[in-house]
């Protein structure tokens, strides 16, 4: 058996600082070309399915998400209904080819996390008290995955609700920033998620200033954390005007075509 030595703490750390070092270069240039405070291209498109009572699919980079909304309906089992307003059940899926090594169909336990807390970022933005003892299902598809599929997913699935007439408060769209290369940058892609030293995705109510999601993974100080949230809260801002165009380009020329 051959046993490695573990290296010392110094030249790990090292090791770890080189790494993040070429995550962005001298001119603050990321591995894709993009600045620190930049998105990556996105395209919404709205009512993509026809089966579904309400659909979205979102690009966002690598990144291909497909989005069907179903309901309100009947809550089936039925010992999930709410007497006083509906619930969202929500599934959050990787394809087995959304990566690049093959992933298993079952629902992992990353996929279970992530319809949780999709469903509770989701939740606060719709009217669930005038649909009671129904249930609204939102079937997430990450198709291709690089990184920030959680914050992609959420802003897909809030346009497949409104798609589906489903009455909002407000959309819900979602952004991560974080620390690669020892900076603070939006949108990180995998590699900036895997190598970099930490990610934060926040969800935002654009109109109602409220977040709905905050998450953070690695280690960030109190300054970098908060500079973190507003980088994303940006972000956010800048999706919010893509997803209102991706809405009026589906219904404002299906309007005009009558
Ligand atoms: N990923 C992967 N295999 C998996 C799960 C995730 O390759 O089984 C990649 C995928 O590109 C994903 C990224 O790791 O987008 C970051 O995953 P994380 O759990 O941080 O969630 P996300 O950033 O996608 O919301």
């Amino acid at each position: 058996m051959k046993v490695t030595k573990k290296k010392p703490k110094k030249e790990r750390e090292k090791m770890a600082n080189k790494k993040s070092e070429k995550l962005i270069d001298k001119k603050g240039i990321r591995l894709d070309g993009r600045k620190v405070d930049e998105l990556r291209p996105v395209k919404m498109d709205v009512g993509v399915l026809s089966n579904a009572d309400g659909s979205a699919y979102l690009e966002q980079g690598r990144n291909k998400i497909l989005v069907g909304v179903y309901g309100p309906k009947e809550a089936h089992p039925r010992h999930i209904a709410k007497q006083d307003r509906a619930v969202i059940q929500c599934r959050y899926h990787m394809a087995p080819f959304s990566v690049d090594e093959r992933k298993s169909p079952a629902p992992s336990r990353r996929d279970v996390e992530l319809s949780k807390v999709i469903r509770e970022a989701l939740e606060p933005a719709v009217f669930l008290e005038y649909y009671p003892r129904t249930s609204i299902q939102v079937y997430i598809e990450i198709l291709q995955a690089d990184g920030g599929t959680r914050c992609a997913g959420i802003t897909a699935a809030a346009l497949a609700l409104a798609d589906a007439g489903i009455p909002m408060r407000d959309l819900v769209v979602a952004c991560a920033a974080g620390k690669a290369g020892g900076k603070i940058a939006l949108d990180l892609m995998d590699t900036e998620d895997k190598v970099g030293e930490a990610d934060v995705p926040v969800a935002l109510m654009p109109n109602l200033n409220a977040i709905t999601l905050l998450q953070m993974d690695g280690n960030l100080s109190v300054d970098e954390f908060n500079a973190a949230v507003d980088m994303a809260l940006g972000g956010c801002k800048k999706l919010y005007e893509l997803q209102k165009e991706a809405l009026k380009s589906k219904y404002v020329s299906a309007e005009e075509a009558k």
